[in-house]
């Protein structure tokens, strides 16, 4: 099965995607943790990207489907993906496309997650993760038990750098200009499934699996 999770910053598609990926034995791809891996390794691509994700904007096309292209082909992925953050542009999922139908395979569900702008900042600016695991908590919400450290493994908790409230403002408004036509683009093909992204994590998840089944 391969999918699409698609949502604003902040709707959940990472919490959701490593959820499913128990579920369905499928991987998470996400362009966003491969270019914060590319970050913190310090390679010319990670330093490149981080130009634009700490301004909050995306990072050219050509940069994110040639990430997409070698990876789709991998082993892992042969009885699917779950692909999270990707695509964000018509041209990104016009290249997607395109990839896919020359490897006569293409996109069975976009399930899309949608929550209201003003709980999408309140979760965002509260999002912090641990360096160590990668356990994510929210400072009001999932709070650790002991503040900066992670419950589950004791590592340090890190707020990501694009999670400020002035870059978390443009990439809300990165999503309406160039993200948002996206979900007529794939209504068009009647791929789409929106959930209702707002309540509890579980609740959510299972609202995901009634659409797949
Ligand atoms: P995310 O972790 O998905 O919120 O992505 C964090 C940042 O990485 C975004 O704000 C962009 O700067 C960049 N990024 C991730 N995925 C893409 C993509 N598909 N196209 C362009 N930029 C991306």
């Amino acid at each position: 099965m391969n999918l699409i999770l698609l949502g604003p910053p902040g709707a959940g598609k990472g919490t959701q995607a490593k959820m499913m990926i128990d579920r369905y034995r499928i991987p998470q791809i996400s362009t966003g943790d491969i270019l914060r891996a590319s970050l913190k390794e310090r390679t010319p691509l990670g330093l490149k990207a981080k130009e634009y994700m700490d301004k909050g904007l995306l990072v050219p096309d050509e940069v994110v489907i040639d990430i997409i292209k070698t990876r789709i082909k991998e082993d892992d992925c042969r009885n699917g993906y779950i692909l999270d953050g990707f695509p964000r542009t018509v041209a990104q999922a016009q290249a997607l496309d395109k990839v896919l139908a020359a490897m006569n395979s293409g996109i069975d569900h976009v399930i899309s997650i949608e929550v209201d702008k003003g709980e999408l900042i309140k979760r965002l600016t509260g999002r912090r993760t641990c360096r160590q695991c990668g356990r994510g908590y929210h400072v009001i919400f999932d709070p650790p038990v002991n503040k900066d450290l992670c419950d589950k493994c004791q590592g340090e908790l890190y707020q990501r750098d694009d999670d400020n409230e002035d870059t978390v403002r443009n990439r809300l408004e990165v999503y309406d200009a160039q993200t948002f036509p996206l979900i007529q683009y794939y209504r068009e093909k009647n791929l789409v499934r929106s959930i209702d992204g707002q309540g509890g994590i579980q609740q959510i998840f299972d609202r995901i699996i009634q659409v797949l089944s």
